[in-house]
C-alpha cells in the first residue's frame, strides 16, 4: 500500500457558531487512508467521528485544513465535482437507513444509478445483482420501511454498492442492530475489501473491530490513536486498546440478544392492496375511469414539458459539471440532453425517472393528493364553467340574432341629405376592395299587391336568388325564384291580409303594380302584372314582397337603392364599413346590435372569471401547504439524494415536477368537470325549454380553445408557482439531516 492515499485530511479544523460563540470540535485532524484498507474509525459518543466523515464527503464545510477524496480537494468551488464522486465512486451506510418512501426495495436500491442517468432498465438489473450479494434479493417488491432494521440495513449496503463504489463509508452501521446481524453486515463490508474496496467504518462496538485492518481512533476531535492490526495480535488489541478505547461506553457494548425479527407483509402494505383493488372496482364500470385516465395522461405530458420548461433556462447556466475531460468525452455530450436531464447532460437522471418518482410520491399520499388535486381542479372546473356558460349563452343570444353569414355583411346605401347615388360602377369599384367577396343590389320600392280583389300596400325588394341564399330568411312554404323571373315571395303578414282563409297555395299568382313616387326622384307607376308565388316567408312585420331584380330594372331604374356586401371575415366588417362610410355612404350590420351584447358579455365574464379565480388562488394555498408539508416530511428523504450526488437542480426538478404535476393534473380535470357540468345544466336547460315533445338539446356552454390553453398554462403556473418556495428549499436542505440520528 505504498500508492497514493485515496482519502487524505491534513490539519482538519471545524468549528461550529453555536449563538455566536464557536464550539471547536474537530482540532487538527491529520490522516491518509489507502486503497484495500478496513478503517475502523471509533471514539466516544460526540467526539466529532460523524464531523469528520460529513467533511471527507463534502457534506460539512471544513473550517480549515485539506481535505482531498480520490485526488479532487474537498472545497465548496468544487461542489459540483465531490457531488459527482459521491455519485460515482461512494457508497454510503448510515446507522438508521434512510428511505424514498414511496419506492420499492429494488427501485430505491436502483436510485443512484437512475440519479447517474442510467436507464431504468439497467438501474434494475444491477439493483437486482447488489440485493442479491446482500442475500435481499426475495424483499425486493417490499417497501424498504416494511423490512426489518437488520433487512433494512442490508438494503442499505446494497444501495451502497450498487454503483460499484472505490470506497464505502459506513456511519455506525450496526448501531441499531442485534449481534447476529451485526456480524453478518460485518463480514459483508470485510469481504468486500478483498475486492480491492476501502471501507471506512465508525462504530461502538467492539464485536464490529474483529475484522478491520485499521483502528482509528478520535477522542474530543483529534486523533489520539491509529493502529495496524496487523501489528498486533488479537490479545494485544482486546486487553490494551480496546478497553482504552471504549472506557465511556461500556454500557454499549452489552450484546443486545433482540432476535432478527421476521417481517411480516405489513400493515401498510396490506392497507395499499386494499386501496388498489377498491380503486378498480371503483374505475370499472365508470366514466370516472376513462376521465381520470386521461387527466392523468394528459397531466403526465404536459408536467413534463412544463419541467422541461422551467428547468431550460437554469441548465443554461450551469454546464462543467464534469467529472474530468476524459469522464466528459465517455459522458457523451449531447446537444438534446438538456430535453430529458435537468443536469443538461445524459450522465444525469432523467426527467422521466423524476417524474416517475414524484407521481409514485403523489400516489403514496393518495389523500392527500386528491384532496389537493381536487381542489384545484374544484377551483379550475367552477372558473371554466362559469366563463364557458358566459362564452354559451353569448353565443345563443348572438346566433338568434344573426347567423355567421350576416356578420359578415354590410348593408350600404346613400346617406339620406346627400346627392350620391348607387350604381352597377359604384358597386363594381367597391368590389375591387380585396376584403370584399361579393355584393348583392337590392331596389326598393313602394308597391300594391293584389289578391282576389283587395289591394295592400307593401315594400317590394328587387334582388337576386342569392341575395337571398345569404340572408338567412325563414321559409315556412316554398322556395326562392329558381331563375324564372316573374316570381315572388311573400311574407306571412301580407299572406294574413291578402289571404285570411289560406287558400293560397305555391304556383298561384298574385299581381303587383310598383307605386313609387318620392322614391329616387322618380315617380313611377307601373300597371299591375302577374307574378307566381314561390315561397312565403316569416321575416318582418311589415308586409313585403321579394322579386326578381330585373323586374324593377325594366321599368328603367338603374340605380341601386341598397347593396349588402359580404366581405370574407368578421375582422374585416370594421375596416370595410369605415372605408365605404369614408365614400359618402352610410351603413348598417348586425355587428352593431351583437356587439353590444358582446360587451355585456365580456363584463360579466370578467367578473366570473374574477370570481373563479379567487377560488383558484385559495386552492393554490391549499397546493402550497401541500407541497411544504410534503417536503418537511421528507426532509431526510431529500438530505440522503444529496447525500448520494443528487444535484441541487435536479432536486429542484424533481419538486417542480410533483408541483407541476399536480397544478396541470388539476387542470386537467377541473377542464372534464367543468364539461361536464356544463353539459348537466345544458341538459336541464334543454328539458325545461322543451315545450313541444320533440326534445332539442341546446348546449348552454362553449369553451373556446384559447381559453382551454390558457387554462392549462395557468395550471402549470400555479403549479410552478407554489413549487418554487418548496423547491428552493429542497434543494437547500443540508445533505448532513442524512447523517444525524435522531
Ligand atoms: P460523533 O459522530 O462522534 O458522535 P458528531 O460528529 O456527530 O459526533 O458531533 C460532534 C460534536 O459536534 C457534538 O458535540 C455535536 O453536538 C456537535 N455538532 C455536530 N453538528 C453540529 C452543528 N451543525 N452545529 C453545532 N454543533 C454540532
Ligand atoms: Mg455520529
Amino acid at each position: 500500500m505504498l500508492n497514493r492515499p485515496i482519502v487524505s485530511l491534513k490539519n482538519v479544523h471545524k468549528i461550529f457558531k453555536v449563538k455566536s460563540a464557536d464550539v471547536h470540535i474537530i482540532k487538527g485532524v491529520s490522516l491518509d487512508i489507502f486503497k484495500g484498507e478496513f478503517v475502523g474509525l471509533v471514539g466516544p459518543s460526540g467526539s466529532g467521528k460523524s464531523t469528520l466523515l460529513n467533511m471527507i464527503l463534502g457534506l460539512e464545510e471544513i473550517t480549515s485544513g485539506e481535505v482531498e477524496l480520490l485526488g479532487q480537494p474537498v472545497k465548496p468551488e468544487f461542489a459540483d465535482r465531490v457531488s459527482e464522486i459521491r455519485r460515482r465512486k461512494i457508497g454510503i451506510i448510515y446507522q438508521q437507513p434512510i428511505w424514498i418512501r414511496s419506492l420499492t426495495v429494488l427501485e430505491n436500491v436502483a436510485f443512484p444509478l437512475l440519479l447517474e442517468g442510467f436507464n431504468r432498465k439497467v438501474a434494475l438489473r444491477e439493483a437486482t445483482e447488489a440485493l442479491a450479494t446482500t442475500g435481499m434479493l426475495k424483499w425486493k417488491k417490499y417497501y424498504p420501511q416494511d423490512l426489518s432494521v437488520g433487512q433494512q440495513q442490508r438494503v442499505a449496503l446494497a444501495r451502497a454498492l450498487v454503483n460499484n463504489p472505490d470506497i464505502i463509508f459506513a456511519d455506525e452501521p450496526t448501531g441499531n442492530l442485534d449481534i447476529r446481524n451485526s456480524e453478518a453486515l460485518v463480514k459483508m463490508l470485510h469481504n468486500l475489501t478483498k475486492e480491492n474496496k476501502t471501507v471506512v467504518m465508525i462504530t461502538h462496538n467492539l464485536d464490529n473491530l474483529d475484522d478491520v485492518d485499521r483502528i482509528v481512533q478520535l477522542v474530543d476531535g483529534q486523533i489520539v490513536d491509529d493502529i495496524k492490526v496487523s501489528d498486533l495480535n488479537v490479545e494485544q488489541l482486546t486487553d490494551e486498546h480496546l478497553a482504552k478505547i471504549f472506557f465511556e461506553n461500556e454500557k454499549k457494548f452489552k450484546r443486545k440478544t433482540e432476535e432478527l425479527s421476521i417481517p411480516t407483509t405489513s400493515e401498510k402494505s396490506k392497507q395499499n392492496i386494499n386501496l388498489v383493488r377498491s380503486l378498480k372496482n371503483f374505475f370499472s364500470s365508470n366514466l370516472n375511469f376513462i376521465l381520470s385516465l386521461t387527466s392523468i395522461l394528459m397531466g403526465i405530458f404536459l408536467s413534463y414539458l412544463f419541467t422541461i420548461l422551467v428547468q431550460l433556462k437554469l441548465i443554461f447556466k450551469k454546464n462543467d459539471l464534469s467529472f474530468s475531460d476524459e469522464e466528459k468525452r465517455l459522458s457523451n455530450k449531447n446537444p438534446l440532453a438538456f430535453l430529458f436531464h435537468p443536469r443538461g447532460s445524459i450522465d444525469g437522471i432523467t426527467y422521466k425517472q423524476l417524474l416517475s418518482i414524484s407521481i409514485k410520491n403523489l400516489l403514496g399520499k393518495k389523500l392527500r393528493t386528491s384532496v389537493t388535486v381536487g381542489g384545484i381542479s374544484l377551483g379550475i372546473a367552477f372558473t371554466v364553467l362559469l366563463v364557458s356558460l358566459g362564452f354559451g349563452i353569448e353565443r345563443l343570444v348572438i346566433s338568434n340574432i344573426a347567423s355567421l353569414n350576416q356578420i359578415k355583411q354590410i348593408d350600404i346605401y346613400p346617406s339620406v341629405n346627400t346627392q350620391l347615388e348607387l350604381t352597377l360602377e359604384d358597386l363594381e369599384t367597391l368590389k375591387q376592395v380585396e376584403q370584399i367577396e361579393t355584393y348583392y343590389p337590392i331596389i326598393s320600392l313602394a308597391s300594391k299587391v293584389r289578391y282576389l280583389g283587395s289591394d295592400v300596400d307593401v315594400v317590394g325588394y328587387g334582388v337576386t336568388d342569392e341575395y337571398l341564399q345569404n340572408s338567412d330568411l325563414n321559409v315556412v312554404r316554398g322556395s326562392f325564384f329558381k331563375n324564372s323571373p316573374n316570381s315572388i315571395i311573400l311574407n306571412k303578414s301580407l299572406l294574413d291580409i291578402i289571404d285570411p282563409n289560406n287558400t293560397l297555395n305555391i304556383g298561384d299568382e298574385v299581381e303587383l303594380s310598383v307605386r313609387s313616387t318620392a322614391d329616387l326622384n322618380t315617380d313611377i307607376i307601373s300597371d299591375y302584372e302577374k307574378f307566381v308565388v314561390s315561397g312565403i316567408i316569416l321575416d318582418t312585420e311589415n308586409p313585403i314582397v321579394y322579386l326578381p331584380i330585373e323586374n324593377f330594372q325594366k321599368l328603367g331604374i338603374s340605380n341601386f337603392t341598397e347593396a349588402r356586401i359580404s366581405v370574407y371575415s368578421e375582422d374585416d366588417v370594421e375596416n370595410v364599413r369605415t372605408l365605404i362610410e369614408s365614400k359618402g355612404y352610410a351603413t348598417r350590420s348586425v355587428l352593431d346590435t351583437i356587439n353590444e351584447i358582446r360587451s355585456i358579455f365580456n363584463t360579466s365574464r370578467i367578473v366570473l372569471g374574477g370570481v373563479g379565480i379567487v377560488g383558484l388562488i385559495i386552492a393554490a394555498f391549499g397546493m402550497f401547504n401541500t407541497l411544504t408539508v410534503s417536503l418537511l416530511e421528507r426532509t431526510r428523504e431529500v438530505a440522503l439524494m444529496k447525500a448520494i450526488g443528487m444535484l441541487p437542480p435536479e432536486v429542484r426538478a424533481l419538486f417542480f415536477t410533483e408541483s407541476v404535476t399536480m397544478g396541470v393534473m388539476g387542470g386537467v380535470l377541473g377542464l372534464f368537470l367543468s364539461y361536464f357540468a356544463g353539459f348537466l345544466v345544458s341538459l336541464l336547460y334543454s328539458f325545461l325549454s322543451t315545450s313541444e315533445g320533440s326534445f332539442n338539446f341546446t348546449d348552454l356552454t362553449y369553451t373556446p380553445l384559447f381559453f382551454v390553453i390558457l387554462i392549462l398554462l395557468g395550471s402549470a403556473i400555479i403549479g410552478i408557482l407554489t413549487g418554487i418556495y418548496p423547491s428552493k428549499r429542497a434543494e437547500k436542505i443540508s445533505s448532513v439531516y442524512a447523517l444525524r440520528y435522531e
